[in-house]
């Protein structure tokens, strides 16, 4: 990763930020901006899901916005993302909720089973939640989506945001790596996990939580055999868990225990089998699924987060740069609300700062603080939540295993309260 030159002339002395247990001191220089230095108003870093949906969401309120992502095309590879009710409307505030409903089927419900296959109990999520919706649908298809929406031009490829700086008139500099500045009146950070904008505004870096994630995406093409449900198979310090996304396609995951988040690898024939050693013994379709996934479709994935304690945890915006999804609050994928909040950050950002672009920075500034606060009650409850549900089902404890499926699943889960965070309201953008 690039390293970010941290720098600002705010003020004469020292800027001190906090961090989330020290005091970061950030040296001052005098910024030189080349002739040829490029004026933006609205500059947003990365085209993940929160880039492209804050800036689909701006369009949609007549305001435009500049997207620069560092990969020369969007994310082709890939799996799948489960999106709940609350990411579906914000999907039809921002107008691509029915083309996407038409590509993905939708999902009824769940099912539980011991590692022998036992199922142990099943649910119907319209019974369980009203209004429900579930659906899993391609990462690569929801970027497209969304960026086939914006005006041609709006997003820039192969622009790696490089250096970050605050001006005396408290714009922001960007340069990036190709040499190219921007001088910005405000700047989104949707620049994903590792965000150098988070860096650069004293966030640390996200946390490991002790478990990583295989992902993939089987292809039948004679068309897949599973109901439309969601099957989770839960072990003793492993779990998986498939769920079908097209008539074709199938979205899996098998989740399991790791001291560290271990080297990264990208030959697929060895995530293959690291997968199938994990579940050799399993239910055949989990190994069936693995078989058929192309190797574009396969990952290893740490699962990481980072927890917004409210003293200790810096600001999700500095002056006029701000953050959004998981550049902020990345959380464990336990329920599937990463992407969901993701958009629904986007909706409410670009509403806060549609109404103030014109009354200057003050307003615009005061704007991403509101944003902040109604934000902030939303994902730092949902992180912790997350990683409570993901250390729970990550238990390795013969005991402890065996009450869970035996007495919690079969006897005392409620699936309608583990679902109350999928509401969310969300008015089209017009
Ligand atoms: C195993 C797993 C399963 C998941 N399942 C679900 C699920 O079922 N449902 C759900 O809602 N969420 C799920 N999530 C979470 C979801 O994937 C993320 O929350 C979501 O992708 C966040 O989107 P983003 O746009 O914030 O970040 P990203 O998707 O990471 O996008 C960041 C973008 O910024 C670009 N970028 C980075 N640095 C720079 C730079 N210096 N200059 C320019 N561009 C830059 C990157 O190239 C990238 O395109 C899952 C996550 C994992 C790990």
């Amino acid at each position: 990763m690039a390293t970010i030159f941290y720098s600002s002339s705010l003020s004469p002395s020292l800027l001190l930020l906090k961090n989330q247990n020290r005091v970061k001191p950030i040296c001052l220089s005098t910024i030189k901006t080349t002739p040829n230095v490029q004026k933006e108003e609205i500059v947003i870093i990365g085209a993940g899901i929160a880039g492209l949906a804050t800036s689909l969401s701006l369009h949609r309120l007549g305001v435009k916005s500049l997207v620069l992502e560092q990969a020369d095309s969007l994310r082709t590879g890939g799996t799948s993302l489960t999106l709940f009710k609350n990411g579906w409307r914000v999907l039809d505030a921002m107008g691509v909720g029915d083309e996407l409903r038409q590509q993905f089927l939708e999902i009824e419900g769940l099912v539980i089973k011991a590692e022998d296959g036992r199922e142990l109990r099943s649910f119907k999520f319209k019974d369980e939640s009203e209004g429900q919706e579930v659906r899993a649908v391609e990462r690569r298809i929801l970027l497209e989506t969304l960026t086939n929406k914006l005006p041609l031009d709006t997003v820039r490829f192969s622009s790696k945001l490089e250096k970050i700086e605050t001006t005396e008139t408290r714009e922001t500099l960007l340069q990036l790596t190709d040499g190219t500045e921007l001088l910005a009146k405000i700047v989104i950070g949707c620049d994903g996990i590792r965000s150098p904008v988070a860096k650069w505004m004293g966030f640390s870096e996200p946390r490991y939580v002790g478990h990583c994630a295989f992902r993939g995406l089987a292809v039948y093409p004679g068309g897949q055999p599973f109901q439309p449900r969601v099957n989770y198979v839960y072990g003793r310090g492993l779990r998986a868990g498939y769920v079908p996304v097209t008539p074709t396609k199938v979205y899996w995951f098998i989740c399991f225990n790791n001291p560290s988040p271990g080297p990264k690898i990208t030959d697929a024939s060895v995530l293959k089998n690291e997968a199938q050693k994990l579940v050799r013994n399993w239910p055949s379709e989990i190994l069936d699924l693995i078989d058929k996934t192309p190797d574009d479709t396969i990952s290893r994935t740490p699962l990481v987060d980072r927890w917004l304690w409210p003293t200790t945890s810096p600001s999700a915006s500095l002056g006029s740069v701000v953050l959004v999804g998981d550049a902020w609050h990345p959380m464990t994928p336990n329920l599937g609300q990463g992407a969901c909040c993701a958009l629904e950050d986007a909706v409410i950002l670009a509403r806060k700062l549609a109404g103030t672009l014109e009354s200057g920075p003050t307003s615009v500034e005061n704007a991403l603080k509101s944003y902040e606060s109604e934000r902030w009650s939303r994902v730092f409850p949902l992180t912790i939540r997350a990683n409570f549900v993901g250390s729970l089902l990550q238990w390795a404890n013969p005991l402890v295993c065996a009450m869970r499926n035996n007495v919690v699943i079969p006897k005392l889960v409620r699936l309608g309260p583990l679902l109350e965070h999928t509401n969310f309201e969300c008015e089209p953008l017009k």
